[in-house]
C-alpha cells in the first residue's frame, strides 16, 4: 500500500504481505457487487430462499422478551435469534437495541466509483492513497484493469447530490492530481459514481436486546478515514 502526496511525492509504503503474515490470513480486495454475489450463491447452495422487498418498519418486544419484526408489506416475523444488519443510517435494529439510531455527519464527502477498462491499466496491484490538504484520493486495484476508488473532501455542511454533476465536481477538485487519479475520474462512467455525505454514530456498549442482535454498521460504523472496525468494548 503506497501513500503519495497529491503533488506525486512518495510518502511511504506499508507491505500488506507483512501485515497478512502478522494477522495469519490474507487481505483481499473485492468489489462489493462480487462479494454480494458470493454470499447469495453460498446461501442458495444451502437452500436458503432470500426474500427481497421487505422493508422493516418497526421492531417490538413480545413477552417473554422476544423481538417481533414488522415489515412494510404487513409481514411480521419472530425467530430464535433475529440479526439486524440494516446499516448506519437510521437502523431499525439499532433503535430497538439502543432506543436511539441517530446518525452523525462527520464533515466528509466521499465520491466512490468503480473503474473498469481494458484501455488504461494500473501498473501494479497496490493500494494507492493520495493525500492533499483536506482532500484525499484512494485507488484499490482488483485487477490491472479494474479498481474501486474514493475521492474524499472535508466539508462542514451537507449539500446537494446531483448525479449529473458528480464527474464535473471530481474533475474540478482533483484537477492537478497525479495521472492515476485523473485516469480513474476520466474513465469511470458517471453511473458508476456515487456521492456520500459520510455519517457514523456514537459507540454503543451492547449489541443485543432480548434475542435480537445487531451486527455490521448498525452496531459499529467505521469511517473510511479511520478503519477502526469493530474493536470489542470491554
Ligand atoms: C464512503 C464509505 C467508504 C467505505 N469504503 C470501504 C472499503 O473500501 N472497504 C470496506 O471494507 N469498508 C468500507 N466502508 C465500510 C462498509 O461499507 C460498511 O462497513 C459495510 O457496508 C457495512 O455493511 P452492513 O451490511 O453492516 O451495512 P450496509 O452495507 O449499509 O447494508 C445495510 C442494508 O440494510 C438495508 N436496510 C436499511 N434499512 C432497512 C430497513 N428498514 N428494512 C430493510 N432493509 C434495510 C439497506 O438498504 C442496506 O442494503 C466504507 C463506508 C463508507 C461510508
Amino acid at each position: 500500500m503506497r501513500r503519495i502526496y497529491s503533488t506525486n511525492e512518495n510518502l511511504g509504503a506499508i507491505d500488506i504481505e507483512l501485515t497478512n503474515s502478522h494477522m495469519g490470513y490474507s487481505s483481499l480486495s473485492i468489489l462489493r457487487n462480487d462479494f454480494h454475489n458470493i454470499l447469495i450463491w453460498k446461501l442458495e447452495s444451502f437452500g436458503v430462499a432470500i426474500q427481497y422487498a421487505h422493508v422493516v418498519t418497526n421492531i417490538e418486544t413480545k413477552e417473554p422478551g422476544q423481538a417481533v419484526v414488522h415489515f412494510q408489506n404487513g409481514v411480521q416475523i419472530t425467530a430464535d435469534v433475529p440479526i439486524g444488519a440494516d446499516g448506519r443510517i437510521a437502523a431499525c435494529a439499532r433503535r430497538y437495541v439502543y432506543d436511539d439510531n441517530a446518525h452523525l455527519y462527520q464533515g466528509l464527502i466521499n465520491w466512490i466509483g468503480v473503474y473498469e477498462s481494458e484501455a488504461g491499466y494500473l501498473e501494479e496491484i497496490a493500494v494507492a492513497d493520495y493525500w492533499g490538504v483536506g482532500e484525499r484520493f484512494g485507488i484499490v486495484p482488483v485487477t490491472k484493469h479494474k479498481a474501486y476508488w474514493a475521492g474524499g473532501v472535508a466539508c462542514a455542511d451537507i449539500g446537494q447530490r446531483n448525479p449529473a454533476e458528480y464527474k464535473a465536481e471530481l474533475v474540478s477538485i482533483f484537477a492537478d492530481w497525479p495521472q492515476p487519479v485523473q485516469m480513474m475520474i476520466a474513465r469511470t462512467p458517471v453511473e458508476r459514481i456515487n456521492k456520500i455525505y459520510v455519517h457514523d454514530h456514537d459507540p454503543i456498549q451492547t449489541w443485543h436486546k432480548h434475542n435480537l442482535i445487531v451486527i455490521g454498521d448498525a452496531a459499529h460504523a467505521p469511517l473510511p478515514t479511520s478503519g477502526q472496525g469493530s474493536l470489542p468494548i470491554a
